[in-house]
């Protein structure tokens, strides 16, 4: 098939390590050197991660899975509605920015394994058309 990506790395292990904040190749490697700043090379094996491309991917999967798992059954939960806005709020948001903050380098860490997995790299511009778009 023409334009899809081929698995020239193991998916699976590539994901969990990234989503352990791990490098995706030798899983020994910090993948963040900050919350969010993927590290230019591996210090392990000496990886270039700073080439595979994240974009707003693990953003927009965050909020899917917040939104999904989390907010959605909430709703479910009549005290939501029935309670004063001034208590319930910051109960309600104030963890669901926790988790989200939480998720999102797990989340990017994953999204950066799978790219490595696939062989995607920032200057492919048949896989990755972010930049193309500008
Ligand atoms: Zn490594």
């Amino acid at each position: 098939m023409t334009g899809m990506a081929e698995i020239v790395h193991p998916l699976r292990r590539s994901i969990f390590r990234g989503f352990t904040g791990n490098c995706p190749a030798c899983g020994r490697g910090k993948l963040f050197w900050k919350y969010l700043k993927v590290n230019g090379r591996c210090q392990a094996c000496d990886t270039d991660l700073a080439r595979y491309p994240a974009d707003d991917g693990p953003a927009y999967l965050t909020i899917l899975v917040i939104g999904h798992l989390v907010v959605a059954p909430m709703l479910f939960f009549p005290i939501v509605w029935r309670s004063n806005p001034a208590y319930s709020l910051p109960i309600i948001l104030v963890p669901l920015a926790a988790l989200t903050l939480a998720l999102l380098p797990r989340i990017k860490g994953g999204w950066v394994g799978m790219m490595y997995a696939l062989g995607v790299k920032d200057t492919d511009d048949r896989l990755h058309t972010a930049d193309a778009a500008d």
